[in-house]
């Protein structure tokens, strides 16, 4: 509308200033090379607006024919751009979505109509990955190594395809080659101090730890934690290399980070034995014992007391466990001693304060032992044999992210390779238990143990005193286990 008013104006301008100089025509005479020319001003200022207005004219045609190849071409790269990215999220989406036929449809086609942004080589990577190709996802990874805005993706890639395929080593190279790149990022610091542990690299693990420590990718209380059990395992090393200084200054400083974790202690203390240092072993097996008390440690505590006297053994664990008198464990290494040196009614008072109405199998089948070797009486041991097996589950080494149970302690899972996650734990609301792998049983054999289990005896016989037998358990409740978990970064 504008546009046409404006045009109204500027006819009616022209028009005016014609008939004004229609009006006023006066004379011009042009003299050049002997020619001689005698118009109006009117006719002269017509032909300077043809000529001006023609000049213009082919100047616009010339422009036009020179730029319209560049045109045409500029218009349909665009094109090509635009159904090169719809293409890529696409394909993004069938990846997504799992599709592996459609994800390499568009991969093709991404690669075909882009020019090699990053974005279509992790792509093509992706759907070979979905197709199960593995060399074409390796070639795309490693291409992408190339470009310095892809190389991190690229060893990533790698990494992730190396775990799957169980190459440790080659794993472990690319971990190391990430965390050059990145060495703060939290995922990185994880899968390579994970993939060093697990191949008893314990020195060079510590070190990743500690650098993860300083850029605080590891939480400072678990960092010690972690600090503790490597050394644990830095001593055992030692001491497998025959060098027992070495081991013995290892398990100390573990015990200095970390005194409450139960393998710590053991180490120090079985150290400490093979040191003759029977006084100090003592000490810090009592110290351990009031923060986490473990059969184990009794069994450590013993042998440095070196008494062989049953009646002598006994006290020894009431010094040991004189912290934790209430304990679970402190009840149930004093029971089992008590049988040893028949002191019958002090087992039976151990065991039942330890059991509570709902005992579990360790201590059925104790009090199976008392039974015997009290009264001889076969139908009380066969009751409580048989009650054992319906037992609730009794504390036990289990690894925290994907609940495996295993029958001694490890640093390092054997079920989700972890490192530092299997501890002495109640278990959790609900449990069954999780297959251990060392059982050597399947799934189901394991499955009938854990659900099916035989019906309790309603006719068991439960000796009761007056000081009332509630269990106590101090672990805080834990989460039911979970499946192993796999890191992806492209999923
Ligand atoms: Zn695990």
């Amino acid at each position: 509308m504008i546009r046409l008013i404006s045009g109204i104006v500027v006819f009616a301008l022209i028009v005016t200033a014609a008939a004004w100089l229609a009006d006023r025509p006066g004379d011009v005479a042009i003299e050049w090379l002997g020619y001689r020319i005698d118009t109006t001003v009117g006719v002269l200022g017509a032909a300077v607006l043809i000529l001006g207005a023609s000049i213009t004219l082919l100047y616009m045609l010339w422009r036009g024919l020179i730029g319209a190849p560049g045109a045409w071409f500029g218009s349909r790269s665009e094109s090509r751009k635009r159904r090169g990215y719809r293409a890529l999220s696409l394909g993004m989406v069938a990846v997504a979505a799992g599709d592996a036929d459609e994800a390499q449809r568009q991969a093709r086609r991404a690669e075909s109509m882009l020019d090699d942004p990053p974005l279509t080589m992790l792509l093509s990577a992706q759907a070979a990955q979905l197709t199960g190709d593995k060399d074409a996802a390796r070639r795309y990874f490693t291409a992408m190594l190339e470009n310095p805005e892809t190389a991190f993706l690229g060893v990533r890639g790698l990494l992730m395809q190396a775990t799957r395929e169980n190459n440790a080593p080659e794993a472990l190279r690319l971990a190391e080659q990430a965390h050059r790149m990145k060495p703060t990022t939290p995922w990185v610091v994880q899968s390579l101090f994970d993939m060093q542990a697990r191949a008893g690299q314990w020195l060079a693990a510590q070190e990743t730890l500690q650098e993860a420590l300083r850029n605080k990718v590891v939480p400072v209380e678990r960092g010690r934690t972690l600090k503790a059990i490597l050394l644990v395992e830095r001593s055992r090393q030692a001491e497998a290399r025959g060098k027992n200084g070495e081991a013995t200054q290892f398990a100390r400083e573990a015990f200095l980070t970390e005194p409450s974790r139960i393998p710590v202690a053991q180490r120090y203390g079985e150290r400490l034995i093979a040191d003759n240092d029977h006084k100090r072993v003592r000490k810090i097996l009592e110290r351990a014992w009031a923060l986490h008390p473990h059969p184990d440690l009794a069994q450590l505590y013993l042998a440095a007391s070196g008494n062989t006297d049953p009646l002598k053994r006994v006290q020894a664990l009431q010094e040991l466990t004189s912290e934790r008198p209430d304990d679970v464990e402190s009840h149930i290494v004093l029971a089992r001693e008590a049988l040893e040196a028949r002191l019958w009614g002090q087992a039976r008072r151990h065991l039942v304060a330890a059991g509570g109405d709902n005992p579990p199998a360790r201590i059925c089948r104790l009090m199976a032992d008392l039974e015997e070797s009290e009264f001889g009486d076969g139908e009380r041991v066969r009751l409580w044999l048989t009650r054992a097996t319906a037992a609730p589950i009794d504390r036990h080494w289990r690894c925290q992210p994907c609940g495996m149970v295993t029958e001694r302690w490890q640093s390092v899972c054997p079920n989700c390779g972890a490192f530092g996650t299997i501890d002495w734990r109640s278990p959790p609301p609900g449990y069954s238990g999780i297959l251990s792998l060392e059982d050597g049983i399947t799934a189901e054999e394991m499955k009938a143990i854990t659900v099916e289990k035989p019906p309790v005896a309603t006719t068991m016989p439960v000796p009761v005193n007056g000081n009332g037998a509630a269990k106590k358990e101090d672990d805080k409740p834990l989460p039911p286990p979970v499946l192993p978990q796999r890191i992806d970064p492209l999923a």
